[in-house]
């Protein structure tokens, strides 16, 4: 069937970046499909490639945590010093959609991809400063269809706190001793909540000079004087990048920074929100490989209402809900934990139940929260599904099967899963912070406008109003629902666009405009 090829990204290729083409470099812990905990991981896998579309040539380098079918053994073997002990990695490689994908390779990373971010805070830190130290070597080392990247016209893009040490070993490793003088770095924030705290003596396992302590030290009124690696990173980048508007303004303030807000509002003029993109292929309803089997089925902007039907009756068939075509299905995809304000869905719980609905939840987290969902499930077996786990087949069939997808996050640095929605024809109903504040306009039934609902602040009576809201245009105006959905799945939110941004922002690293 013609209509389910995905579309060629070369057929249209964006403007090349001509004379400033430039070698890109993304250093970050997570990259999808070989690992994934959220939403960094989408952007690792999918900007480089929109990159590479305009022109650039692009690597990413992540850690190597599993034996996966692509990337083969480069033969580079090159030791760094962890904690005074000299360590070895080996480098893999392989070139998928214009990228080099580069993966460092140690037993300390081996059988963690589900675990990415475990152990202790000294073992943590020592994989990052292993992960760190080696990739900023890899355009020396590691040879790309037989040529290494080298260290001219080179940017790195380093990616929350994980990474937040590479700018700063450019720095204090290179650029201090006259090497790399061309190379820039851009520090991108998914999330300033994890910065890599500890004692001020965890400064001794980052292995530099003396005088680089007072990067890293950070006063909190709380802990006194504390160790923080985020600090150092943004202070030391070229430029730095978050992943909304929303987000870059509540960063300045003292409730959104987490205790950064200081070193970030000295940073502004480095400072630029742009918001992530989604996949075209991975992420549209058209072409999504979970929509091919178990009564599921591809739809589009044409095919919306039979098709997206379709879906949710698969779905609710799938997870055992009674097959109702009128009945408004509500999802939930996400981190069980506080951030993302699981808790005042449970709050929002009993006036839920008197409604007739169905609500369909999935995640893994905080276990007490993984319990109430379990429990949600039993108490309302008729209404409720609560998946804990993780799978990414099922967030698809969520995304497309589901009329509303809920999303009540305390604070959202992006987030994806509304970008996601919308483009499957899937109203999001969200508290309006950071990321969520920029990408869903509320909707205005005089003017027939905006993409969702919205609350103001995170509480569960706000939560009820815009929920309610969004219930009542379901059932009673089918033409406004219908025009929600269009216009959410009419948007360009693709990574084309988002490439065209951080290209302005790598280039301006790399003048120094
Ligand atoms: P965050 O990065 O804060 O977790 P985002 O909304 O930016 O949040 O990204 C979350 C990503 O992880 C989305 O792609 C979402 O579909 C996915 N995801 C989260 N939880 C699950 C789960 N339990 N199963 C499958 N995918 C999940």
């Amino acid at each position: 069937d013609e209509v389910d090829d995905p579309p060629i990204e070369d057929e249209n290729p964006p403007a090349p970046a001509g004379v400033n083409v430039m070698n890109i470099i993304l250093v970050a812990a997570e990259c999808a499909p070989w690992s994934k905990t959220g939403g960094l991981g989408d952007v690792a896998g999918s900007l480089p490639k929109a990159l590479a579309r305009r022109g650039h040539r692009v690597m990413v380098v992540a850690p190597r945590y599993a034996d996966c079918a692509e990337p083969h053994d480069t033969g580079v073997r090159k030791k760094y010093k962890v904690d005074g002990h000299d360590t070895e990695v080996s480098y893999f490689q392989a070139y998928i959609d214009g990228v080099d994908f580069v993966f460092v390779d140690s037993p300390v990373f081996h059988h963690m991809q589900n675990n990415i971010y475990g152990g202790n805070r000294l073992d943590i830190l020592k994989r990052m400063v292993l992960f760190c130290k080696a990739a900023v070597e890899v355009p020396w080392h590691v040879p790309c269809g037989g040529v290494c990247y080298g260290d001219g016209n080179l940017v790195f893009i380093a990616n929350d706190w994980h990474t937040a040490l590479l700018p700063v070993y450019l720095k204090a490793y290179y650029r201090d001793k006259g090497l790399m003088p061309f190379t820039r770095s851009v520090l991108v924030i998914h999330n300033i909540a994890h910065q890599g705290r500890g004692p001020v003596d965890d400064f001794y396992h980052a292995d530099l000079p003396e005088h680089y302590m007072d990067l890293f030290k950070l006063y909190d009124p709380i802990g006194g004087d504390h160790f923080n690696i985020f600090a150092a990173g943004l202070k030391t980048a070229d430029r730095v990048v978050t992943v909304s508007h929303g987000y870059a303004w509540e960063l300045k303030t003292s409730e959104g920074g987490w205790g950064l807000h200081g070193i970030i509002n000295e940073s502004d003029w480095k400072l630029r929100g742009i918001v992530n993109g989604i996949d075209a292929t991975d992420w549209n309803p058209q072409y999504d490989v979970h929509l091919k089997s178990d009564g599921y089925t591809n739809y589009s902007l044409e095919t919306l209402q039979t098709g997206k039907a379709q879906c949710k009756a698969a779905l609710q068939k799938e997870l055992g809900l009674p097959v109702r075509k009128d009945v408004p299905v509500i999802g939930f995809i996400g981190r069980l934990d506080h951030q993302k304000g699981v808790d005042l869905i449970a709050e929002a719980i009993p006036w839920m139940m008197g409604q007739d609905v169905q609500l369909i939840m999935l995640g893994t987290g905080r276990p007490d929260l993984e319990q109430m969902l379990r429990q949600f499930e039993n108490q309302h077996r008729d209404k409720v599904r609560g998946w804990v786990g993780f799978s990414v087949k099922t967030a698809h069939r969520i995304t497309a099967g589901a009329d509303i997808l809920l999303m009540p996050s305390r604070f959202e640095p992006c987030g994806l899963n509304q970008l996601y929605a919308m483009s499957y024809g899937t109203i999001p109903v969200v508290h309006a912070v950071g990321g969520l504040r920029d990408t869903v306009q509320p909707f205005n039934p005089y003017e027939e406008s905006g993409l969702g609902w919205t609350f103001d602040s995170a509480d569960a009576n706000k939560l009820i109003h815009a929920l309610g809201n969004c219930l009542l245009t379901y059932r009673q105006y089918k033409k406004s629902w219908e025009g929600l959905q269009r216009r959410g799945m009419m948007q360009d939110l693709s990574w084309d666009n988002v490439a065209q941004k951080y290209e302005e922002v790598l280039l301006a690293a790399k003048y120094q405009w």
